[in-house]
């Protein structure tokens, strides 16, 4: 006789599903809004931000690198031949 409304499968606990990939945490600059990651242009992380922040915290960067993955970069980078 098996019981057709078993609680549990053996050796797996209870599955909790993630939401989204956990881009959901509130910003560090205190302003209590949910921050996302900023990368740049070339998928480079930069800096996590809220609307609140993000202006301040983007204009570190130079505009290039958000938008144009062909910027000019001090470190030495791998090109492809
Ligand atoms: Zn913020």
């Amino acid at each position: 006789m098996t019981n057709p409304t078993s609680p549990a499968l053996p050796g797996r606990g209870p599955f909790k599903p993630k939401r989204g990939d956990g881009t959901m945490r509130p910003c560090r600059c205190g302003s209590g809004l949910p921050s996302e990651e900023v990368k740049d242009a070339r998928g480079i992380y930069l800096a996590r931000v809220c609307d609140e922040c993000r202006a301040e915290r983007l204009a570190e960067f130079r505009p290039e690198v958000l938008t144009d993955g062909g910027y000019e970069c001090d470190e030495p980078i791998e090109e492809e031949v």
